[in-house]
């Protein structure tokens, strides 16, 4: 059935009590009305005979006296007139007895008026007046009282009955009035009580759908409704729970995946022992693990996005490690142990050491940073301790190294006496030796210095030109034996740099003694210098072997030498190089290819003033 339908249903009982009220009504006025009639019928039709009949009998009585007197023919004749419909009135009486005791009076008047009849023949037959009244006083007289009396009984009979019957007809009007408040009251009450029953369950449906909706917009997908049926609100129904189970599955398919990947990728940052900060790609703090909340005291909420909470030095290399990712560099890598921060903890200080890796977006770019502070505090205290050791030994080498040089040097210049030849070329390799100790020793001392911070910098506006000549000439000889083309170019009106110059020769000179030693008769190294915006960039470049891309990570490290490169000194020679560009503030890098050649390069703070000016 059709929601329309049941709606129409819901009107019937409505219906139906009105309908019954009006059968009601019209059976109970029709029997009002019945009674009307029969008191009309009855009573008053009676009544209104008797009255005739009364004023008939009267006239002719009358019209009998007059007629006593002699001229009494005339009023006769009138008096015929009302005989008969006299007559006609008592057989239409005679007819309508309808009260106890109507019957004999109605008798008695039929009798009493035959009696007056046939007196009334004899009367009007008499042909004299004396003859005349003397049947009027003996026979009509008497006949006409208890006519008359008889008329008088039955009027009053059926007075009464009028009476009677209309204090009944009073009494069942107001019965039916009664009736038809109370049945007008009944059948409304109950009509509208069926009604809204019927209403109510017609539309109970819609309640049970609309609570299934609130429910399922607060996020209870698994909810139903319940509804039987074929009408509108049970298809509407059925469709609301198809949609509802769509909804579940793709939750169940979608969200829950993508619930599961995240709480997943956060179980997994989170097992991290060290802290790791996830950076959007505006800077803000999208993500942290748990280490980074305990160690850093760092947190997204807290946060706001903002590193304001984490202690100065750790947010310096955090905002330092994010501008270089987030910057395009790639990702970033620690040259050392020494570019650990430290942290207090309550079990100790701790050192951390940062790694940055960029976040890539779907379409390739960079979303994002994502930065590891791994805890090295314990292989930065190994290091320390090497690096303790190796200046020990390095500053305990250099007394005995300087005696040994100075007796040998001795001893091949015969100073203790003669010498034969084959002791004199044992003496000079060992001199040689001792020459590259010594280098070597003297490297350890000025890295174990620059790293410990205790180099004092002599910086001052130092000519590119002048430092990059001086740098190459000490070298042109090793360079003119090996075959390589050893040249200078200079920018013109470079603007000179903030350096210790002897330093920043240094530098130079390592990386031209690399370059000549790594390239191939027929090759060529260039120095050059250009400026790059605050800053003025030098290069070293040389067409010789190149470095393998595995390799140009580490060749900054402390002894780390290429394996089965061509020989050289003990792996210091960068990681001094670099100390020092570092120590001025600047960047040290290379860009290398294997078998086409590298360029070494770093960049230094730049003067105000042009070279040549100061
Ligand atoms: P060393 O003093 O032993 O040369 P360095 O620190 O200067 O040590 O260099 C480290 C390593 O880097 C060297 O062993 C060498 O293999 C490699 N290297 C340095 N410069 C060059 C270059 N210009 N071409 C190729 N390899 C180079």
């Amino acid at each position: 059935m059709s929601l329309r339908d049941k709606l129409l249903l819901a009107q019937v009982p409505l219906a139906l009590a009105l309908l019954v009220v009006g059968v009601v009504a019209v059976g109970t006025l029709g029997r009002v009305g019945h009674a009307g009639r029969d008191i009309l019928a009855d009573n008053y039709r009676s009544v209104r005979s008797m009255q005739r009949i009364n004023e008939n009998l009267e006239r002719v009585n009358s019209s009998a006296l007059f007629a006593i007197s002699d001229e009494g023919q005339w009023s006769l004749e009138l008096a015929n007139t009302r005989l008969h419909p006299l007559e006609a009135e008592l057989k239409a009486q005679e007819g309508n007895i309808t009260e106890p005791g109507e019957a004999e009076a109605t008798l008695r008047l039929s009798r009493a008026w035959a009696r007056y009849r046939s007196a009334y023949e004899a009367f009007s037959a008499a042909d004299t007046p004396r003859a005349r009244r003397s049947v009027y006083l003996d026979e009509m007289a008497p006949a006409f009282q208890d006519a008359k009396f008889s008329i008088q009984i039955v009027l009053e009979i059926n007075q009464d009955a009028m009476v009677n019957k209309s204090d009944a007809l009073q009494r069942q009007s107001r019965r039916v009035n009664t009736l038809m408040v109370t049945a007008v009251v009944v059948a409304l009450v109950g009509g509208l009580l069926a009604s809204s029953s019927l209403t109510q369950r017609a539309l109970r449906p819609v309640s049970v759908l609309s609570q299934a909706v609130r429910r399922l917009g607060q996020g209870d997908l698994a909810t139903r409704a319940v509804v039987q049926g074929k009408d509108e609100i049970a298809q509407l129904a059925r469709d609301f729970n198809a949609m509802a189970e769509a909804l579940q599955r793709y939750r169940q398919s979608s969200l829950g995946e993508l619930l599961q990947a995240q709480a997943s990728s956060q179980a997994a940052i989170d097992s991290l022992p060290d802290p790791v900060v996830v950076f959007g790609v505006e800077g803000g703090v999208l993500n942290v693990n748990r280490a980074a909340e305990e160690v850093l005291r760092l947190s997204v909420e807290g946060s706001g996005g903002a590193l304001g909470q984490v202690a100065p030095e750790v947010r310096e290399v955090l905002e330092r490690v994010r501008a270089h990712v987030l910057g395009g560099k790639g990702p970033y890598l620690p040259r050392g142990y020494e570019d650990a921060v430290r942290v207090e903890a309550q079990e100790g200080d701790r050192w951390l050491l940062p790694r940055g890796s960029p976040v890539y977006g779907e379409a390739g770019g960079v979303v994002g940073a994502s930065v590891l502070l791994q805890d090295v505090t314990r292989l930065r205290r190994f290091d320390e301790l090497k690096n303790d050791l190796v200046a020990t030994v390095a500053h305990e080498f250099r007394t005995p190294l300087t005696s040994l040089r100075m007796a040998i040097h001795l001893c091949a210049e015969g100073v203790p006496g003669p010498i034969t030849e084959k002791q004199a070329d044992l003496l000079y390799a060992a001199r040689e030796d001792c020459e590259r100790l010594q280098g070597i020793v003297d490297d350890l001392l000025d890295l174990s210095r620059l790293q410990s911070g205790r180099v004092e910098l002599e910086v001052r506006p130092v000519s590119t030109e002048a430092v990059l000549e001086a740098a190459l000439a000490p070298h042109q000889v090793a360079a003119d034996e090996r075959g390589v083309r050893l040249s200078l170019e200079q920018e013109p009106g470079l603007e000179r740099v903030e350096a210790d110059p002897e330093r920043l020769q240094l530098v130079l000179s390592n990386l031209v003694a690399n370059a000549v030693r790594h390239t191939s008769r027929g090759g060529e190294v260039v120095a050059r210098a250009r400026q790059e915006g605050e800053r003025v960039r030098f290069e070293v470049a040389d067409t010789g072997e190149g470095i393998a891309p595995e390799h140009q990570q580490r060749i900054f490290e402390k002894f780390y030498r290429v394996p089965g490169a061509s020989t050289g000194g003990a792996g210091l020679g960068l990681s001094i190089a670099q100390e020092i560009v570092q120590a001025h503030g600047g960047e040290m890098g290379l860009s290398s290819q294997p078998g086409v050649g590298s360029t070494f390069w770093f960049t230094l703070p730049r003067t105000g003033g042009a070279e040549g000016e100061g």
